[in-house]
């Protein structure tokens, strides 16, 4: 059996997971894991492989200890890539500018290339090439491949991407929208022609990943045609901590009449708002126990989020002139029924009729929940970002 290794750093984290590329999605990795608190006074690392959970805790003063320490503790438990056959490494890059329309081999003048991205996606891309560095030192002799979050929306057609600003500030800083979230919209969009057993070419669907960020998608034939995320993940759908969109002056109005900094407004926006910002907690589950309590500001957050999701459905409706699908994925579609009620309900006049009880039926694969004379149809389906970049990163080796 053949495994790729897939790497996701972030500022003081490394995910990471061995993967059989050719795995039904369902299937847990063969080994899946976490270092955490990079550069803190206490680290840790888990490890979870063959239903075992093994956990170390100990300082990490960098990514390169990190993943040598992962490595380590992988050969001590018989699954270290010297031991299974680890054909590619994949990484995932949040950011790959206009440069990247697809997952490319990296080789020292590609890491220079995402480093001189890091402008864009301080927090993600800086450490993404710690880790590809580290990961290139340690598996010398396989192919390693970055996979980027923006790719997908390479296609987006100028009226989508550029914003209406002056064109010449724009330009000379990058200004455009990338769109994020590429490879799960593009995993799952890819399943959906067959479940509708229509060709891709001929299926306009719209996909909506609602995880702890969340994004939407419209796809015209397998191109992506527009999506909410835009310049940086921060915009769009309100989400978890992270305020989606919002009248930009509000950033001069808090500049000039509160005092805030551009790095506390920067915080504000992402990582004290959205649901957290208005309800205190960010995880749904949480926030659904709230609403079950009557708590008011839970109830209030929950509105703001279904109302700014229905806004994106129908601006996407008619961006697609036509729908034939409408998938819902991540952490909150995949399992939060109501949510996906709610996000589309009273939209018989356009043809959307979602099965209150195929919706609530609990089950972990890709699903129909629309009523069999639902001219569009509704559907889940489980997004698996490690499997589409392991199958990405194999296919160089
Ligand atoms: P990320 O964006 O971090 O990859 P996920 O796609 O894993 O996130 O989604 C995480 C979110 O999914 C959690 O914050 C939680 O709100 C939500 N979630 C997970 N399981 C459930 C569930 N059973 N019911 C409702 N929401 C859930």
């Amino acid at each position: 059996m053949s495994f790729a290794l897939v790497v996701n750093s972030g500022s003081s984290s490394i995910k990471f997971q061995l993967v059989d590329p050719t795995k039904d999605a369902t299937e847990d990795p063969f080994v899946s894991g976490l270092v955490e608190q990079i550069g803190e006074e206490s680290g840790r690392i888990t490890l979870k492989h063959q239903g075992e959970k093994h956990v170390v805790e100990e300082e990490i003063p960098d990514h390169a200890a990190g993943l040598k320490h992962v490595f380590e503790l992988m050969e001590e438990h018989g699954c270290g890539p010297k031991q299974v056959d680890v054909v590619a490494v994949g990484h995932r890059v949040v950011h790959g500018g206009i440069l990247f329309s697809g997952p490319e081999l990296i080789n020292d003048e590609v890491v220079e290339m995402i480093r001189d991205l890091i402008p864009l996606a301080p927090l993600h891309n800086g450490a993404h090439v710690a880790g590809m560095e580290v990961a290139r030192d340690l598996l010398p002799d396989i192919p390693h491949v970055a996979v980027f979050d923006t790719g997908f929306f390479h296609t987006l057609p100028p009226a989508a991407a550029l914003y209406a600003i002056n064109k010449d500030v724009a330009m000379e800083n990058g200004v455009r929208r990338y769109g994020f979230h590429g490879t799960s919209h593009e995993y799952v969009s890819q399943q959906v022609p067959e479940l509708l057993g229509l060709p891709a070419e001929a299926v306009n669907q719209i996909t909506l990943h609602l995880g702890n960020g969340a994004s939407a998608a419209a796809i015209e034939g397998g191109r992506a045609v527009d999506t909410s995320m835009g310049l940086t993940p921060l915009a769009g759908l309100a989400m978890g901590t992270r305020s989606g969109d919002i009248d930009p002056s509000i950033v001069f109005h808090l500049h000039r009449q509160a005092g805030m900094s551009i790095d506390e407004l920067d915080e504000l926006l992402n990582k004290k708002s959205g649901i957290k910002g208005l309800a205190g907690v960010n995880d749904f589950r949480a926030l659904r126990k709230m609403i079950e309590d009557e708590d008011e500001d839970a109830w209030l957050a929950y509105n703001i989020y279904i109302h700014q999701l229905r806004k994106f459905i129908g601006a996407y409706m008619i961006a697609l002139g036509r729908v034939n699908a409408i998938t819902f994925t991540a952490g909150v579609g995949e399992n939060d029924a109501a949510v996906r009620a709610d996000a589309l309900a009273g939209l018989e006049a356009y043809g959307i009729k979602v099965d209150p009880e195929k919706n609530t039926q609990p089950s972990e694969v890709a699903r129909e929940i629309s009523t069999d004379d639902s001219a569009v149809k509704v559907f889940v389906v489980p997004t698996n970002e490690e499997l589409a970049i392991a199958r990405y990163a194999v296919a160089f080796a």
